[in-house]
């Protein structure tokens, strides 16, 4: 993906257009989630400057949208051949309205803050490596910074590293230590929350990952061996790389 996204579809020969067009490409759950995070941020931005702004209204408005996104076949999911019923679409814009109201619910808390940023990209520099970050939304209380991070799919473990790279990213922005700084991932879809204190050895792995990672990606200048797995076919290059394993298979055939 990485090859694709940022070697490949740069390139002006026929592969490269086609790249350049599925990197546009969102699956029906990348969907969802920008969905929910600009309803987020038009809701914070509207409050803050005294406004009111309607969620349930802004679920109807995304519903809409998600209709008009499966009807118009747009999703990874349809260009690679799967088939999202009428089930599965209702359920996405029931999640959409579920994680609405678990904001709403959370927001009185979250709106005794100081609003610092709402979802801004910005980005820091980690030796030779500039890492760019999104993040929902910061505040200050008396003591601290505080990240709060809405996530619309279930919880998964880079959920908490990704959390340590925020925390980087407010050290460097805000030039403060760790216990200045905590992360507060905020799962809408099942009401939960946990906050992440970042402690050194976290932090220390997470620079040691960073380097490694980007060393490993700078190496790529060839397009990788295929390995399709059972969730490629999510991925936005996924007719790619079924190309490229059908024109394997017939140099095969050919020898
Ligand atoms: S389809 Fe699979 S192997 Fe190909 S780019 Fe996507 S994740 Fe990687």
């Amino acid at each position: 993906m990485y090859y694709f996204s940022y070697i490949k579809r740069f390139d002006s020969d026929e592969l490269g257009k086609i790249v350049s067009e599925l990197y546009n490409l969102s699956s029906i759950q990348m969907h969802k989630g920008e969905l929910v995070h600009r309803a987020i941020e038009n809701y914070i931005q509207n409050v803050l400057c005294g406004a009111k702004y309607n969620l349930n209204h802004a679920a109807k408005v995304a519903a809409t949208k998600i209709d008009y996104i499966c009807a118009e076949k747009k999703t990874t999911e349809q260009t690679n051949g799967l088939i999202l019923s009428e089930d599965f679409i209702n359920k996405i814009k029931n999640e959409i309205l579920k994680c609405l109201h678990t904001f709403e619910s959370v927001w009185p808390i979250i709106s005794n803050y100081q609003s610092i940023l709402i979802e801004k990209y910005d980005s820091f520099k980690y030796g030779d490596v500039e890492i760019t970050v999104k993040p929902d939304y910061v505040v200050k209380d008396e003591e601290k910074v505080i990240i709060f991070d809405w996530k619309t799919g279930s919880k998964k473990d880079d959920d908490f590293y990704q959390s340590i790279v925020y925390s980087i990213y407010a050290m460097d922005k805000f030039n403060l230590s760790e216990k200045d700084i905590s992360v507060v991932l905020v799962y809408l879809s099942d009401c939960k929350k946990y906050k992440v204190t970042p402690d050194h050895k976290y932090i220390e792995n997470i620079e040691k990952r960073i380097v490694r990672e980007n060393d490993e990606m700078n190496m790529l200048d060839y397009i990788p061996e295929v390995n399709l797995m059972e969730y490629c076919i999510f991925c936005k290059y996924y007719t790619i790389c079924e190309l490229q394993r059908y024109n394997k298979n017939a140099e095969k055939i050919i020898v």
